[in-house]
């Protein structure tokens, strides 16, 4: 079936009608496999989330969380024909559709946890008949932009948070993957429809390129501009927000590496590297790009990585035995060949697709486009000669998202997650640097944005804290023992 026709039944699965302006492609073949309207008035959509604010700030947050679990529900019942589209529209394999559906359900589950945990601190207070606590209160609309790569997970680790936090949600998706967001907008209304009373303007989704992006951004309404991309897009958002003394939290682009030491279980860094930098066609943001071997194990382990390399099915991502699907577009088979020129091998899979074979690029020294994120499967290798300078490699480039090491050594792992190891938001050992789980924080340092989503205490962003000192007392002892004469 061409990506069109499944498309087409998929969204009317889904309960989806489309039509306007904007075309979406599917990376498959680059056919058009639907269109919707773009957004004219990111304003109005924006009043309308205040407003909704006004009311949805006042729901207990363990009702929130009913609406949470309810859109759980849907995303269950809707599980594969949603990851499908994912397929469809953004080019990954079927399995990490699934993945990244299942990654929608899990922080769904997550948020309705926190829906009756969403606690303040006691503090103990210096002056006698007075306690201090530390409560957490609705923020305010959340702006929500998100990328191609993930086209419906970072909404929701995004959406769930911030329903239960008693937030908003305004959505600009990416504009190569719109129908995606349609497809989750019509499982987030009829969630709110079981739900019964929910606002008007709760949940939006405004459809469109980076102008519509802007005007989300530049509204004073919007409380929190969460926003997932590259950095060159954080570089403008960021600015833009801290302007208004708006708060932002961005998650960048990375630039990951791992090491790989003497003592490292071979075979099972093989696996993990061959997922983490193959996979996905190297668009994740933690797609593994430079890989650091000690010297003395390189040779052997180099010549098994591009024998298993060679090895890739590359094709359609609908295929069960494909593991690296198409690029986006042109736009990133171009990227990925002006960085490693005519070596690019195009793999001649579905005519109108860009399928290449996943590059292995040894390299002397880290520098050029190494330094750089190219949204495409480019593994550099560079070897090493003691851990000291490994770490130092790892940490030499100005993005610091993700990272991990391949070690069998307590020492070398336990210096690698140490103050002086890796400077990255996220360091793993014995496992790639992608596929992060849903219980953690999610996202990195430097030019990676320094935002932080999805697990932990994640959720502070999208509230306002509140220190509160009461007075059970009648006399008036000030702080720090200051004294005043009437
Ligand atoms: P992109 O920066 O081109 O676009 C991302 C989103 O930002 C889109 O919705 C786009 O319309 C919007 N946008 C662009 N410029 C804008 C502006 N000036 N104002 C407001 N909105 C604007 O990124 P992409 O090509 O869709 O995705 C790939 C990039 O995203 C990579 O760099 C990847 O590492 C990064 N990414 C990061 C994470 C993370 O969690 N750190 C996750 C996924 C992707």
């Amino acid at each position: 079936m061409t990506p069109a026709d499944e498309a087409r039944k998929l969204l009317e699965r889904l309960g989806v009608t489309c039509g306007g302006s904007l075309e979406s492609r599917s990376p498959i073949d680059g056919q058009v496999i639907g269109s919707v309207a773009e957004e004219g008035d990111v304003t109005s959509a924006c009043a309308r989330a205040q407003e909704a604010f006004l009311s949805w700030r006042l729901v207990p947050a363990p009702r929130r969380g009913e609406l949470v679990r309810l859109l759980g529900e849907e995303l269950r019942a809707a599980k594969e024909p949603l990851a499908r589209l994912v397929t469809l529209e953004c080019g990954k394999i079927v399995q990490e559709g699934l993945g990244e559906v299942q990654e929608m359900i899990d922080i769904c589950d997550f948020a309705v946890g926190l829906s009756r945990q969403i606690y303040g601190l006691t503090i103990a207070s210096e002056r006698p008949n007075h306690r201090m606590i530390e409560q957490w209160h609705p923020l305010g609309p959340v702006g929500v932009i998100t990328a191609f790569n993930f086209p419906v997970a970072v909404w929701a680790w995004n959406a769930a948070l911030a329903l239960v936090c008693g937030d908003p949600v305004v959505w600009k998706p990416s504009e190569k993957v719109p129908l995606c967001a349609e497809a989750v907008m019509a499982l987030a209304r009829r969630a709110m429809e079981r739900f019964g009373d929910a606002p008007d303007g709760l949940l939006q989704c405004v459809q469109g390129g980076r102008d519509v992006g802007q005007a989300l951004v530049e509204d004073e309404r919007i409380a929190l501009v969460s926003a997932t991309g590259s950095t060159a897009m954080g570089r403008k958002v960021g600015p833009k927000v801290a302007e208004r003394f708006g708060r932002v939290l961005l998650e960048l682009g990375g630039n990951n590496a791992t090491i790989v030491t003497p003592s490292a279980d071979l075979d099972l860094a093989e696996r993990a590297i061959l997922f983490s930098a193959a996979g996905t066609a190297g668009q994740r943001c933690t797609t593994l790009r430079r890989l650091i071997v000690h010297e003395s194990i390189a040779d052997a382990f180099v010549e098994r990585l591009k024998s298993l390399f060679a090895r890739i099915k590359v094709g359609d991502p609908r295929d069960a035995d494909t593991l690296v699907g198409p690029l986006i577009d042109a736009s990133a088979f171009e990227a990925m060949r002006n960085v490693i020129g005519e070596t690019i091998e195009q793999v001649d899979a579905v005519p109108g697709g860009y399928y290449v074979r996943p590059a292995i690029v040894e390299a002397d020294v880290q520098q050029g486009t190494m330094l750089k994120e190219t949204f495409a499967p480019i593994l550099y290798v560079l070897r090493y000669s003691d851990l000291d300078e490994a770490i130092a490699l790892n940490n030499a480039v100005s993005q610091g998202l993700s990272s991990s090491i391949f070690t069998n050594d307590l020492r070398e792992s336990e210096r690698f997650l140490s103050a002086s190891g890796s400077d990255c938001g996220i360091a793993n050992v014995n496992i790639g640097p992608s596929g992060a789980e849903i219980g953690g924080a999610f996202g990195g340092e430097k030019e990676t944005g320094g935002g932080r989503e999805s697990g932990s205490d994640s959720w502070r962003a999208y509230m306002r804290r509140q220190t509160n000192t009461i007075n059970y007392g009648s006399d008036l002892p000030l702080a720090q023992g200051v004294e005043f004469k009437v």
